[in-house]
Formats: structure tokens, sequence, C-alpha cells
């Protein structure tokens, strides 16, 4: 099964046991109170899932460097000393190797430095300009902090020169305006990070994995020219890294790289035309999430690792059920981002919509019940069926009943979203969990409290989930108005001029429904890149610079409508919204306060 997944990776001084990588992702647990010994529990638990290289959330080399948790001193090395021991007695021929990210101007930090004061699009505050010594300081903190991971039992470092983050801001002119050896022609503007590189190969020796994570594609207008990029990475194998990590964007971009709508694989051609040019091995990443996908980017020659962040959160045993021909039972991640990255980027705990375990390994296990019951369940919803599996798991005898004639509840909604297909996989994860675990399933059966009590179970949990609240608006009970659920299932006939009240979630899902036009870009890469303006043949600088996003015309025109005088889709999720494309009209203040937004599409 996946001979290309699971072939071995020699890397002369060490070799990894498969090509499946867990990426980076920061959780939380790296400042919490209690946090490293539940770190190593998360990654323990990956760890015995199957994966073959784990790579931590990002730690910094020094305050300036903006993540809360750092790796300078030898207190902080005693702390990860936990992790690693946990990894590897876990599971030996498992790596882990630590990220160190210095976030430059990216730090929520008055102190944050940068090649140049240019504050980013979406920085907390103008960085400080370093100056010669500066640069010199971050560069031996970069050393230091490499071998403390070293000393804490690490595998290797991860250095991120990526996002918008320190290292990246040298390499491009819009974040660099200096005029010294580390600005100007773009041999001085990747000088640093190729510096970087260099003073930590020195510092850790030949024998310690050192990744390096490289911008294949900003999706910045005016960003690293394809030249510019090979350039770079030719250096960076130079330097001495021993793998090259490609990233497909900066976090201040308008493109959307990681959200359920971003076609599976999308971005691992550009790795693919990077891995001719060079002999180091590469990873890719990026809306991989099944063993499938990531078995045929391998098969097409794109990269020799997969780098699998969330998925990692949504199943930790991804890789062993591949490995054992469960995929069926995979709990699969559908790039929601609603728990993971949402949460990592408002400073909240990190975990998963569909995995409430992720970050939680020490304190959420489901034990056998020590005396099983009879449970009802009623409504089989994503609440109810999550509820229903895991207590049938845990040995109780449950009965799970559905008014509908399918298990799924709003998520069959959803599902028929473009841009949502990601939804129908964790249905499919649920059927078989049913299946898995002996849950008696009732569908088409409404039960009522007299039936329940005539059959006598031990406890009934309610999970019918909610009904949708009719607003008291003149005009309600007009022929003209339709709920959303009619809308989305196609029950009631929708014209061609449509005011959708509300512009949060549903709102949204419901005018891309009713105003899409032709395939769905999240299933064809085509699509994708040419509604998001890339170019992924020619690769402009950025990938994107000069290029028009196109839409196909849409056969309605929408009126999305919201109360608030907010730009529509601030209270989206931070992971999922994008800015507004230039030919979206927002209009505020009509006079019952709802704003309005024509979606020209
Ligand atoms: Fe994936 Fe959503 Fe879970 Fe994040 S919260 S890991 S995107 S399923």
């Amino acid at each position: 099964r996946y001979p290309l997944l699971f072939a071995p990776l020699d890397l002369g001084f060490t070799q990894l046991k498969n090509r499946a990588i867990m990426g980076s992702m920061h959780t939380g647990l790296e400042e919490a109170e209690n946090g490293f010994p539940r770190l190593a529990a998360y990654f323990g638990e990956r760890a015995r899932g199957g994966v073959g290289m784990i790579i931590t959330g990002g730690i910094s080399p020094n305050s300036e460097g903006g993540v809360g948790a750092k790796l300078q001193t030898k207190e902080e090395a005693q702390q990860h000393r936990v992790v690693t021991d946990a990894v590897h007695a876990t599971a030996p021929d498992v790596k882990i190797c630590m990220q160190i990210l210095h976030m430059g101007a990216l730090a929520h930090n008055p102190q944050c430095v940068a090649p140049t004061a240019v504050k980013s699009r979406i920085g907390s505050f103008t960085p400080r300009e370093l100056d010669e010594d500066g640069i010199e300081k971050q560069l031996a903190d970069f050393a230091h902090c490499a071998a403390m991971a070293r000393q804490s039992g690490y595998d290797g470092v991860e250095i991120i020169g990526s996002a918008g983050y320190l290292l990246s801001t040298f390499l491009v002119e819009k974040t660099n305006l200096r005029c010294d050896q580390w600005g100007g022609p773009f041999e001085n503007r990747m000088r640093f990070p190729v510096e970087v590189i260099r003073r930590v190969r020195a510092a850790v020796g030949a024998d310690f994995i050192l990744i390096f994570r490289i911008s294949a594609m900003d999706m910045l207008e005016d960003g690293m020219s394809w030249d510019e990029i090979l350039i770079l990475a030719k250096a960076v194998e130079a330097a001495g890294a021993n793998i090259i990590s490609t990233h497909f964007t900066w976090h201040e971009a308008n493109v959307p790289t990681l959200a359920t709508m971003v076609p599976r694989a999308a971005f691992t051609q550009v790795t693919g035309r990077l891995r001719k040019a060079l002999t180091v091995p590469l990873i890719t990443s990026n809306r991989i999430n099944m063993p499938d996908v990531a078995e045929s980017v391998l098969a097409r020659g794109d990269a020799d690792l997969i780098s699998m962040a969330r998925p990692m959160l949504a199943d930790p045993e991804l890789i062993l059920k591949a490995q054992q021909g469960r995929e069926d039972e995979i709990n699969t991640c559908i790039a929601c981002n609603q728990a993971c990255l949402d949460h990592a980027f408002s400073a909240r705990m990190t975990s998963c919509l569909v995995n409430p375990r992720a970050c939680h390994e020490t304190e959420l296990n489901y034990r056998a019940a020590p005396a099983p019951k009879r449970l009802a369940v009623v409504g089989a919803g994503p609440a109810g069926l999550a509820y229903a599996t895991v207590a049938a798991q845990r040995g109780h005898k449950v009965t799970l009943f559905e008014a509908a004639d399918e298990i799924g509840g709003l998520f069959n909604l959803a599902k028929r979203i473009p841009g949502k297909e990601e939804f129908h996989e964790t249905l499919r994860y649920y059927r078989r969990m049913i299946e898995l675990h002996g849950v008696e399933l009732h569908l088409n059966t409404r039960v009522d409290a007299a039936t329940l009590r005539a059959m006598a179970f031990d406890e009934v949990i309610i999970a019918t989930g909610v009904e949708p609240r009719r607003p008291l608006l003149e005009g309600i009970d007009s022929p003209k108005v339709v709920s959303y659920a009619d809308a989305i299932l196609g029950r009631k006939s929708i014209g061609k001029r449509v005011a959708v009240m509300g512009a949060g979630g549903i709102g949204f899902d419901v005018a891309e429904l009713i105003s899409h036009t032709g395939v769905s870009a999240s299933v064809d890469v085509k699509v994708f890149a040419r509604e998001w303006g890339i170019d992924f043949e020619n690769h402009p600088r950025g990938g994107v610079t000069g290029v028009q996003p196109q839409v196909a015309a849409a056969s309605r025109t929408v009126y999305l409508m919201q109360r608030k005088t907010d730009a529509v889709g601030k209270g989206l999720g931070t992971d999922n919204r994008m800015d507004p494309p230039a030919d979206t009209e927002a209009a505020g203040g009509a006079d019952d306060q709802w704003g309005r937004v024509s979606e020209d599409r």
C-alpha cells in the first residue's frame, strides 16, 4: 500500500522511515501552564500514529522573535527535553525537529525588528530597523537556539524563511529598503537567511537535520521572482540545509492557500518545478489530507516528502490507518480552520473541529465505561454522531434516532456549498464509526417522549440541533421569502435578484451557492488559479503580479446585507476570510441600517 509514501528516505547520517511529516503548527500548548507535558502527550500520540518526522510549532530564538515560547536558556531546554524524550521513548524510529520562528515585523511585540522599519499590513507594530550589531545578534541567537535544540534532544531544526517572518522580509524589495550589504540587489537581500543557515550548521555539526522553509510562491504583488527563488534555493542547499520545505504564501497575501475552498494539493506543482533544479529532498504541503493524495503527489515527482499539519490534528493515526488499509476510518481534516488556525492566530488554545481531543490528550480520554448503559441519542447531526459513536466506543449500547433519511444534520447543507466538498469526508467517517462501534441507527424516525419512555433507555441524549430564527420583519410571510435551508436544498425557487439577509457564515454560504457558475474551484486547480489570479505556468513575481482574477459571471445578482456597518465578512474566521476583491461593491448605512454588498459573479 502506498509504496512511495512508505519508502524510507536516507539522509546519509540518518534515515526517515517514511515520507510523511507532521508539519509545524503552533498550538498554544507551548505557552500554556503545564504545556510541555501536554505537548509530550500530543506529539507522542502522533509519533505512535506512524508519521516519519514531526516538526514542532515555532519557537523563537530570542524575545524579539515574538513567539511566547523561546529557546535560549538551560531552563527552557529542560522543558523541551520532556517532549523529545516522550517522542523517542514512544517511537524510537520517529524524528522530531524544532521549528525556529523569528516573527520579525509580525511579532506582537513593540520591540519587534526587521531589515527596514516597514509595518506589515497585518502587523501590530512598526518594527525597529536592525543595525549591523542587531543583525549580528540575531545571527548569533539563531545559532545558539539551534545548538540548544540539539542539546534538548531534537533530531534537527526547521528554520522558517517564509510567510512574512523575519528572514523572508530580507528577501523582498518592499520590506527591505536597505542600501548596505543586507539590501539592494537580490544577492545582498538573501545574505541574511543564507548566513543564518551557515551559522546554524556550524553550531550543530553535520549530523543534525537542518530544514529550511522557503517561499516557493509568496502570493505577493511584486514578491519574489522565479529566478530569485531558484538562486535562493541553491544558496540554501550550498549553505548546509539537508531538506528544503516549500511554503506558498505570506500571511498578508490575499490568496487562500489553506482554506477548504483550496483544491487538494493545489500548490505541489511549484515544489515539483523547484525539485528539478536541486539535489536535496523537498517537502511539499497545503491541502494534502488523505494518503492517496500524498501518494499521487509523490508519484508525479512533485516532492520527496509530504507535510501534513492539520490532518494530524484531525487524526493522529492517519498514517497508521493508511498502512493498515483502514482509510475509511480516517477522520479527515476538512480545512475549516475553525479550531486550529483561527485559534492559533487569536492566541487561543488550538484544537480541531472534528477531533476535540487534539491538544487535550492528557485530559480528554475515552475510557471503557465501567457499567455500560442503554442510551438513546436523538438527532444524527454532528453533535449526535460524535456523542453516539464515542459512547458506543466506550462500551455503551447506543441507539441513534434521526428524523431525516440520512445522517449529518446541518453538514448536509454545508456539503452542498461550492468549496465545502470536504464535509462529505466527515459524514463518511461517521458512517464507518457507526458500523465499527455497533451503533443502532434508525433513520426516518421521529421519536417522542412516550416512545422513548416505553423503550426504557437508561438515558436519553437530545442532540436535535437548532431551529433557524425567524426574524420579525415586515413582509416575512411573503412567498418571496425563503429560508436558508430551503434555498440550499433547492426546495424553493430563487429569482434573478436576491437579497440575502445576514452576512455571517450562512449568509456567505447561501450567496456563494446561488451566485456560483460552473465547476467548483475547490475541485479544479485551473479554475481556482483563474479565480484568484495565480499564474502557475509563468510564475510572475509572487505568482500573482499583473494577473487579474477572473470569476465566471453569475446568472443572478445577489445583495448580501447586514445590520452592522463593519466591512462584510469581518466576523468570519480569520483564516477563511480574504479582503474583498476589487470588483466587490460595499455600501453601509441604508435607512434601516442594513449594509450591502453586491456580489458581482
Ligand atoms: Fe482541519 Fe478544521 Fe480540524 Fe483545523 S479544525 S485540523 S482545519 S478539521
